[in-house]
C-alpha cells in the first residue's frame, strides 16, 4: 500500500492510526456486530460515542463550561448564515473582518438578515496578503458580536492574535485552524468549524456557543435553523452524521494520545517554520506574498518565479508523491496545507522536494 503525501486544503489528510482504528472496526462497531454506519442514533452504543467525542473536544480545546458543543450538519457555509440569523437581531448590528474570501461569503449572508458592518479590512484589488492592525479596525462597541474568520485557508494568511473587541463577543470561522493552537476562548461567543480539515471528515461541523450568547438569542426561527433546537435535543434532534462523528472521535483519540493541542501547536509551528524558512532562505527562487507577521501556519502559499515553473512544480510534486500543492484557482500558485493530520516527518521531505526543485530549475 502506497500512501501519498497528502497537503490538499480540505477535505485534507486524516490521522493514519485514525483510519487504521476505523478499517479495524468496519464490520464490528465496538463490539455490536454491525458498523457504525449501521447502528441507531438513538442507541446506547451511539450516544456513548456522541457524547463522548463532545466531552473529548471540549476538553481538548479547553472551552470552559458554559460552553454548549454542537455537532451540526451543513458545513461552515450554513453556520454563516445561522449566526446572524439567531444573534443578530432588528435594530442592532454585528461587525465582521473581511480578511478572504470566506468572510466575505460570512457577510453576504449577514447582510440579507440584518445590520451588518465591515469593521476592517486590508483586501486591496481582491487580494489579502495581510490581517488588520488592531489600530485600523473601526469597531462598534454596541456590536452583537463581531465576526472573524481565524485563518483564511486561500490566501493564507492566520490571526496570530484576536482582536481585542471589549465586551462584544468575537464569533470565529476557526475552520481551518480549530484545535490546532491555544487561544483565549472566553472572549469568543461562537466558534464553529467544518470538521473537514483539522477534526475529521466532511459532514459534521462543530459550533461551540457560550451560554449567555442564547439569552439575547432570536425566537421564532425553522427548528433545525435554531441554535436552541440543537442545544436542548443535544445534537440529536434528527439524525446526525454517524459515520462523520465517529471519525471525528478517531481523531481527537489521536490528538490526546499525541499530547493534546499543545502538542500540536509545537508540532504547527515547526513545521510551518520549516517550510517559511525554506521559503525565505531561497528568495531568488521562492516569494511569499504574505507578510511575515500575518502568515498562516495551516495553509502556507508561496510564488516560483513564473507559472510554468509553478506548473512544473506541482507536476513534479505528484509523480514525487506529493499531492494538492495546486494553490486554489481564485489565486493561483502553490499551497502546502499542513494541518495536524501532517506530520513532522512528511513536511520534512516537502521542505527536501522544495530545496531540490530550486537547485535544478533556479
Ligand atoms: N470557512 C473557511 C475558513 C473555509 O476554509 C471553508 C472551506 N474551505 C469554509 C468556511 C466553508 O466550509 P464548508 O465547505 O464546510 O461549508
Amino acid at each position: 500500500m502506497a500512501r501519498v503525501h497528502n497537503y490538499f486544503a480540505g477535505p485534507a489528510a486524516l490521522p493514519l492510526e485514525a483510519l487504521k482504528a476505523a478499517q479495524e472496526e468496519l464490520l464490528d462497531f465496538r463490539g455490536t456486530g454491525m458498523s457504525v454506519m449501521e447502528i441507531s442514533h438513538r442507541s446506547k452504543e451511539f450516544d456513548e460515542l456522541h457524547n463522548e467525542t463532545i466531552s473529548l473536544f471540549k476538553e481538548l480545546s479547553g472551552l470552559g463550561d458554559n460552553f454548549k458543543v454542537l455537532l451540526l450538519q451543513g458545513g461552515a457555509s450554513l453556520q454563516f448564515a445561522m449566526v446572524p440569523m439567531n444573534f443578530l437581531s432588528e435594530g442592532k448590528s454585528a461587525d465582521y473582518i473581511l480578511t478572504g474570501a470566506w468572510s466575505k461569503k460570512a457577510i453576504k449572508e449577514a447582510k440579507i438578515l440584518g445590520n451588518t458592518r465591515v469593521a476592517g479590512t486590508t483586501e486591496k484589488d481582491g487580494i489579502f496578503s495581510s490581517i488588520p492592525k488592531q489600530e485600523d479596525l473601526d469597531l462598534d462597541n454596541n456590536a452583537v458580536y463581531c465576526h472573524v474568520t481565524s485563518n483564511n485557508t486561500i490566501f493564507g494568511t492566520q490571526w496570530r492574535s484576536f482582536p481585542d473587541t471589549g465586551s462584544v463577543p468575537l464569533v470565529g470561522d476557526m475552520s481551518s485552524d480549530i484545535l490546532s493552537r491555544r487561544f483565549d476562548t472566553s472572549r469568543f461567543g461562537v466558534i464553529y468549524a467544518g470538521a473537514q480539515k483539522n477534526l475529521g471528515p466532511s459532514g459534521v461541523t462543530i459550533v461551540a456557543i457560550r451560554e449567555d450568547m442564547m439569552e439575547k438569542a432570536n425566537e421564532g426561527l425553522l427548528t433545525l435553523l435554531n441554535y436552541k433546537t440543537h442545544i436542548d435535543k443535544n445534537s440529536l434532534f434528527n439524525t446526525p452524521p454517524c459515520f462523520a462523528i465517529y471519525m471525528v472521535n478517531l481523531s481527537l483519540k489521536w490528538v490526546k494520545e499525541r499530547g493534546g493541542l499543545d502538542a500540536m501547536e509545537k508540532e504547527n509551528n515547526e513545521k510551518a517554520k520549516l517550510i517559511y524558512g525554506t521559503i525565505d532562505g531561497n528568495k531568488d527562487f521562492f516569494r511569499c506574498p504574505i507578510e511575515p507577521e500575518s502568515r498562516s501556519f495551516m495553509n502556507v502559499v508561496f510564488r516560483l518565479p513564473n507559472e510554468d515553473l509553478e506548473k512544473k512544480f506541482i507536476e513534479d510534486g505528484k509523480n514525487a508523491g506529493f499531492i494538492g500543492l495546486k494553490g486554489h484557482r481564485s489565486v493561483g500558485g502553490i499551497r502546502v496545507s499542513i494541518y495536524n493530520a501532517n506530520t513532522l516527518d512528511s513536511v520534512k521531505d516537502v521542505v527536501e522536494f522544495m530545496k531540490n526543485f530550486a537547485t535544478s530549475n533556479g
